[in-house]
C-alpha cells in the first residue's frame, strides 16, 4: 500500500500541514491501495505564496525560456508514460485501451502548447498602439477525477506558455495518479515555484483558491454545482474563471448512415472512459423509420464492448471510480425504468461475476422521449438513451433542447448534409462521423457545459490579459481625456 505525506511547493516535497488522510481504493475489486494526507488552508496559501513569488520572474520570461520549459516537461512525462497509464487503471479504474491514450494525450499537451505559442498574436500594432499579452497571474487549476494526467498536464501547458505560475488541486480520488505525475513533473527541473500541488479536498483547497486573492484566474473541470459556485465565490476577487463543465451530449443519426459503420462509433463515444467522459455521446437519436434496425444493430455491436478487468486490453468498459458513483448510475437506471423508458440492453446492478467492485452493466435505454431525467441529466457512465426523431429539423430541434452544450457528433453518408446538420448544433466541439482528436482545436461548452475554451491558442489566450500602449509620442502631443 502506497502512503503519501507531502505536497509539491516552491520545487520541493514538503511535509503536510494538513492531517485529515484519505484512502484510496481500487475500484475494480474495492481494495485499499493507497493512503494520503490531504492539503489544508496552510498548505494551500503556502503554495499560492511560492506561485506568487515565481510571478514576479516567470511573468517576464522570454517565450523561449516558456517553450523549453515545455520540451523539458514532455520529456519528463513522457519517461513515466507506463507508470502515469498504471496508476489511472489502479486508482480510477481506467480501461487500460483507454487510459494510455488520455495519458498519452496528457502527455502531448506540452508539446501542442509549445507549438501554440507561435502562433499567438503576443503583440498586436496599429496606428499608435501596440497592444500585447500579458499573462494574468497566479493560476488555480482545479480538475476533476476521470482524467488526471490529462487535465493537469493540459491545464499547466497553457499557463507555462502563457507565462502564469500554477498552484494545482487535483482531485482527492486521484492522489496516487498525481503522485506519479509530481514525481515526473519534478524531474523537468523548473524554476521554483513555477508549479504548486497540493491534493485536498474541494471545499478546503479549491475554496481557498477561489477566495485568495493573490490568485488571479481559476481553471476548473469538474459538475456544474462546483462551477456555479466558483463563478460566484471568485466574484468578491474578481476571479477570472474557465469552466468546463458537464454535457448531455447528443450523437445524431442522419437515415443515410451506414449502420454497420455508424453503430460501433456511436458506442465507442458513449461507452468511453467507461462512460465517465464529460463528451459521451448519451443521447443517440434515431430516424423513426429505422429505429428497429438500428436496435437490432446496436445488440450485435455490444459484443465488441465487454465489461471487466480495466487492465485486461480486450475490456471496453471498467468499474466507475467509486461506490458513490455506481449508486448514481443505478439510481438513473432506475429512474429510466420508473419513467417509462425500456431497457434494450443492460438494466440495474452488477454484471454477473463482477459483485466485487463498482462494475455496473452499459445500458441502452429505448422509447426514451427528451424530456425525461435519463435524458436531460448528466449520468457520467455508460447510460445510453435512444430517442426517434422525424425529420432532420427535429432531430436538430431535439438535440439543441439540452441545459448543457458541450459535444455533438452527426453520422452519415451525405458529408455535405451532415456538415448542415452540425453547422446548427450549439454544441463547444461537433463532429462528424467519428471522433478525432486535435490538440489545437478549442475546447469548451455553451449554455451550462461552462465558460472559456482549453487547448491551443485558445487555452493560453485564456491565461493572458490585454495590455495596450500608445505609443509615448502620441502621449505627450495629444492630452487623453478620461470620462
Ligand atoms: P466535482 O465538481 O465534484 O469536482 C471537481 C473538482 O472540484 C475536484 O477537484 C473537487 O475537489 C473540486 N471542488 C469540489 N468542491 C469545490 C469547491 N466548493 N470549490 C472549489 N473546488 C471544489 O466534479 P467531479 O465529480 O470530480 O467530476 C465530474 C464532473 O466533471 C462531471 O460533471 C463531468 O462532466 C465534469 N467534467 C467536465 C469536463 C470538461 O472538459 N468539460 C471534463 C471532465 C469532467
Amino acid at each position: 500500500m502506497k502512503t503519501i505525506t507531502s505536497h509539491y511547493i516552491d520545487g520541493a516535497f514538503v511535509e503536510s500541514h494538513g492531517r485529515e488522510t484519505m484512502d484510496s481504493i481500487n475500484p475494480s475489486n474495492g481494495e485499499l491501495i493507497g493512503r494520503a494526507l490531504l492539503a489544508d488552508e496552510e498548505d494551500t496559501r503556502r503554495a499560492i505564496a511560492a506561485a506568487k513569488r515565481a510571478f514576479t520572474t516567470y511573468s517576464v520570461s522570454k517565450l523561449e525560456e516558456r517553450a523549453d520549459n515545455l520540451r523539458r516537461l514532455h520529456r519528463a512525462t513522457s519517461a513515466r508514460l507506463d507508470d502515469l497509464t498504471a496508476a489511472m487503471v489502479d486508482e480510477y479504474g481506467g480501461v487500460v485501451q483507454f487510459a494510455g491514450l488520455i495519458v498519452q494525450s496528457g502527455v502531448n499537451a506540452f508539446l501542442a502548447a509549445e507549438k501554440a505559442i507561435h502562433a499567438m498574436p503576443w503583440t498586436r500594432s496599429w496606428d499608435k498602439t501596440t497592444v500585447t499579452l500579458e499573462p494574468v497571474g497566479v493560476a488555480g487549476l482545479t480538475t476533476a477525477w476521470n482524467a488526471n494526467a490529462l487535465f493537469n498536464c493540459l491545464k499547466l501547458a497553457s499557463a507555462v506558455a502563457a507565462g502564469c505560475t500554477v498552484v494545482i488541486k487535483p482531485s482527492e480520488l486521484s492522489s496516487l495518479q498525481t503522485r506519479v505525475l509530481v514525481e515526473a513533473l519534478h524531474n523537468a527541473r523548473l524554476p521554483a515555484g513555477l508549479v504548486n500541488i497540493v491534493t485536498g479536498r474541494g471545499q478546503v483547497v479549491g475554496a481557498e483558491l477561489v477566495r485568495n486573492p493573490d490568485v488571479a484566474k481559476i481553471s476548473f473541470t469538474g459538475s456544474l454545482e462546483v462551477g456555479e459556485s466558483i463563478m460566484r465565490d471568485g466574484a468578491a476577487t474578481m476571479k477570472r474563471v474557465t469552466l468546463e463543465l458537464g454535457g448531455k451530449s447528443p450523437t445524431i443519426l442522419l437515415d443515410d448512415a451506414n449502420l454497420d459503420k455508424a453503430i460501433p462509433a456511436v458506442l465507442f463515444m458513449a461507452f468511453k472512459n467507461s462512460g465517465q467522459a464529460c463528451a459521451a455521446g448519451t443521447r443517440l437519436l434515431v430516424p423513426t423509420k429505422r429505429l428497429e434496425a438500428v436496435k437490432r444493430a446496436i445488440v450485435d455491436a455490444m459484443t465488441a464492448f465487454p465489461v471487466g478487468d480495466p487492465a485486461d486490453p480486450k475490456v471496453a468498459v471498467g468499474p466507475m471510480v467509486s461506490q458513490k458513483q455506481y449508486e448514481r448510475v443505478q439510481y438513473y437506471i432506475r429512474k429510466g425504468i420508473d419513467d417509462g423508458a425500456e431497457v434494450l440492453i443492460g438494466g440495474e446492478s452488477h454484471p454477473q461475476g463482477l459483485e466485487q467492485g463498482y462494475f455496473v452493466k452499459p445500458t441502452i435505454f429505448v422509447n426514451v422521449t427528451n424530456d425525461m431525467a435519463i435524458a436531460r441529466e448528466e449520468i457520467f457512465g455508460p447510460v445510453v438513451s435512444v430517442i426517434a426523431y422525424s425529420s432532420e429539423e427535429d432531430a436538430i430541434r431535439i438535440a439543441n433542447d439540452s441545459k448543457y452544450g458541450l459535444h455533438a457528433a452527426v453520422l452519415g453518408s451525405d458529408l455535405s448534409r451532415a456538415r448542415r446538420v452540425a453547422s446548427q448544433l450549439r454544441a463547444g466541439r461537433v463532429v462528424i462521423n467519428g471522433m478525432t482528436d486535435d490538440p489545437q482545436a478549442p475546447w469548451g461548452g455553451f449554455k451550462y457545459s461552462g465558460v472559456g475554451r482549453e487547448y491551443g491558442v485558445f487555452g493560453i489566450g485564456g491565461l493572458c490579459g490585454n495590455t495596450g500602449h500608445p505609443r509615448l509620442d502620441h502621449l505627450i502631443t495629444t492630452p487623453w481625456i478620461f470620462v
